[in-house]
């Protein structure tokens, strides 16, 4: 079994190999048994119900897709690669569906995206045509405890009741020990297989921000865009409003932004959407509305601007950077005045107390000092015993200082307001500033007014947030959100402890991303090509009108770039292209390189091995035709070049045995006019064939 995943995997994908635990679940699978999948957002989950769904000899795999755009994703990345598959949904006309379910009786399609509601709909339809399997993708979305409950998923345990035969698979980024088990209770799966891969996702790197003004997020976000001149990000906002006034903003310092939240209308979110995949946008602003199932392989970053509400959508949120596997970055932008603003979220949920819970280890991610990886895995239950080399804490551990000094002004001024004072009004009555709330209140006349004029508002609101972390001081959500000491601050304020603060380095830290701005071409060589195939793929793209993506993933071209494959035998050994995609876009991608290297642009005799590979890979003459854009006389004129090359020996799949003593008979009877009269009764150039097989046999004859 194993041999024929991987050769599936290679022809359609062109994979050399499964990733950890991806082969075990389709032999589970494919051998009739129940599966949970969890593996995180990148992981390869697709791939996991893709290739049992073509391993089946019969009947058509249901994928149930929470989302329009993911499935119509998918199915372009699917037919891409050569695999027969649809999508019934309410974007399209019922004329186009009705069709489509037609040809999903007839056995024509192999993977078949469906909503749930049309799922449950038709279900009487479905229970009549030969199912080989289900995909429940997005199964967070059946339990309660996940973050994206979707009641109709919850009735999808009739899936099992109406099929009873049929395999479930369910599959989900999401980790949590609760919604793990209620996936398989609600599903109602027996004794399935469960594949629970590692979270980890170290080409991610992570850091954290605390405190920046709404300028220096932009201009972070501007030198973070252009340091990936050719790919794109997400910046996710807390708000519509946020969204709408992060795109203003971006696109004022030159950056090419699109919006997109819930609030937008269906056509305008379209359209956002689209101009984002098809990388006519470097960036998207957006509600976490955006992003489920966006399968777009060279987002390089994701900046959050306000702190998410847990770790999980935190954890999905910027799994959609780097799915590819090449470096990305993911910055989070943290304020206390977000955690104030969540914690009223938390409390006015249906289940305030489950959400502050989650929203107190999301804040202390973020307030982490130690490796954030860890963290975040450690959260999942996934065992680390070492730093990851890859986030912020790990790359410049903070440096200490004894900070007793500054928190005394800092609490003395609390006490000093009567504890009256939000964050912002302390730092102004700190720093002096003759502001008017600040007078109106007489805190001009405090003593500790300008006691902290020496430290700018951004290294106040640092330690600030720190003592506040450190337990020294905590905000009284319950009273204006005002700050009051706590026992420990008080023995702090008193000198009978001493308070250990990690110095201050967020603008300069921020200001790093700048060196690099502006880089000049690379001279590194695979970079070069790297760079000139993209643009290849960009042209591609345009003219398929497709996303690039869908052409080929950027691991595929850094591959590519890395193999320099001259031929089309080589070119066939990059990860990532399969055979159609390998003879569709060869050509291009081969030139390309062969300038490059300094040969020739074309290889000898391309063509007639682009039709070789498409025989042996099993296509029609048809296909071939379809696949090379090429008319099938023209493919029937290389088989005869092949047959007579020795290349192709399978006769019989080119023609029947009964045609060919047919044409072969008539051929040697040698009537005057037979040639033009066979042509006209069979296929064009067929009769080349029969001649030439004549050919091959009579040399084997002549050998034996
Ligand atoms: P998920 O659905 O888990 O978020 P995908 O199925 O979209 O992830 O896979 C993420 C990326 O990894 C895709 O570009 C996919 O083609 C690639 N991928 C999956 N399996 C393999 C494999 N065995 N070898 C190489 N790349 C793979
Ligand atoms: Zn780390």
């Amino acid at each position: 079994m194993r041999t024929r995943a991987e050769a599936l995997l290679s022809r359609f994908y062109g994979y050399h190999s499964f990733r950890p635990g991806q082969f075990d679940v389709i032999e589970a699978v494919a051998s009739g048994r129940d599966a949970v999948v969890i593996m995180p957002t990148g992981g390869g989950k697709s791939i996991c119900y893709q290739i049992p769904a073509l391993m089946a000899s019969e009947g058509c795999a249901l994928v149930v897709s929470p989302l329009i755009a993911l499935m119509q994703d998918q199915t372009q990345g699917l037919i891409a690669n050569g695999i027969p598959a649809a999508a019934l949904h309410s974007n399209q006309n019922e004329g186009d569906n009705r069709s489509i379910m037609e040809a999903a009786a007839a056995g024509k399609i192999k993977l078949l995206y469906v909503s749930p509601e049309r799922l449950l709909a038709d279900i009487d339809w479905f229970s009549r045509i030969k199912v080989s399997l289900f995909a429940i993708d997005e199964a967070h979305c059946i339990s309660q405890w996940g973050h994206d409950f979707r009641p109709v998923y919850t009735e999808l345990s009739k899936v099992k009741e109406t099929f009873p035969g049929v395999p479930v698979m369910a599959l989900t980024a999401t980790a949590d020990r609760l919604t793990r088990s209620d996936i398989i209770a609600q599903l109602h799966l027996t004794d399935p297989y469960c594949l629970l891969s590692s979270f980890d996702r170290p080409n991610i790197s992570l850091s954290v921000y605390a405190n920046p003004g709404a300028r220096q997020r932009n201009q972070f976000i501007v030198r973070l865009a252009q340091k990936y001149p050719q790919d794109s990000g997400i910046v996710y906002c807390l708000s519509r409003k946020g969204a709408e006034e992060a795109t203003a903003a971006l696109s004022a310092l030159g950056l090419r932004a699109v919006c997109y939240h819930a609030g937008m209308s269906p056509n305008a979110r379209d359209a956002s959407l689209r101009t984002f995949l098809a990388g006519r946008a470097q960036v998207v602003c957006a509600t976490v509305a955006f992003g489920m199932g966006i399968d777009k392989s060279n987002i390089r970053w994701v900046v959050h601007v306000n702190m998410p509400g847990n770790i999980e959508s935190y954890y999905q949120e910027i799994g959609r950077a780097g799915r590819d596997g090449l470096p990305a970055e993911a910055v989070l932008f943290y304020s206390l005045q977000d955690v104030i603003l969540r914690r009223n979220f938390a409390e006015e949920s249906g289940q305030p107390l489950v959400n502050k819970e989650k929203l107190r280890r999301m804040q202390e991610y973020a307030e982490a000092r130690v490796c954030r990886r860890r963290i975040l895995l450690s959260y999942f239950s996934e065992e680390r015993l070492c730093d990851c080399g890859n986030c912020d804490n790990c790359r410049r551990p903070p440096q200490r200082f004894d900070g007793s000094v500054l928190a005394q002004k800092a609490l003395s001024g609390v006490m000093r307001t009567g504890m009256k004072a939000g964050i912002r009004m302390l730092i102004g009555i700190l720093r002096g500033v003759s502001r008017f709330d600040i007078r109106n209140a007489g805190y001009d006349r405090l003593p500790t007014f300008g006691c902290g004029s020496d430290l700018s508002e951004e290294e106040w609101l640092d330690y600030i947030t720190q003592m506040v972390q450190l337990g020294a001081m905590e905000i009284a959500y319950e009273d204006a959100n005002h700050l009051r000491p706590t026992p420990m601050g008080l023995r702090v304020l008193r000198g009978e402890e001493k308070l250990v603060l990690s110095l201050y380095t967020g603008t300069a830290e921020m200001r790093k991303t700048k060196k690099a701005k502006g880089r000049e071409v690379s001279s590194d060589p695979v970079q070069q090509l790297f760079e000139q195939l993209k643009a290849v793929r960009a042209d591609v793209a345009r003219m398929q009108n497709v996303p690039p993506y869908i052409v080929f993933t950027d691991a595929a071209l850094l591959d590519m770039a890395k193999r320099k494959p001259t031929t089309l035998t080589d070119f066939l050994a990059v990860s990532g292209v399969g055979e159609v995609k390998g003879v569709r876009y060869g050509k291009r991608f081969i030139s390309e390189i062969r300038k490059f290297t300094g040969l020739s642009a074309t290889e000898r005799g391309a063509t007639y091995r682009e039709t070789l590979v498409l025989f042996n890979a099993g296509c029609s003459v048809a296909e071939i035709a379809q696949t090379k854009n090429i008319r099938e006389s023209t493919v029937y004129a290389h088989f005869a070049n092949l047959i007579d090359n020795g290349l192709i020996t399978a006769f019989h799949r080119i023609i029947s045995a009964d045609d060919y003593r047919a044409i072969s008979a008539e051929l040697d009877n040698g009537a005057p006019g037979v040639f033009e009269k066979l042509n006209g009764r069979y296929p064009s150039g067929l009769v080349d064939v029969v001649n030439a097989i004549k050919r091959a046999v009579a040399r084997k004859k002549g050998e034996s």
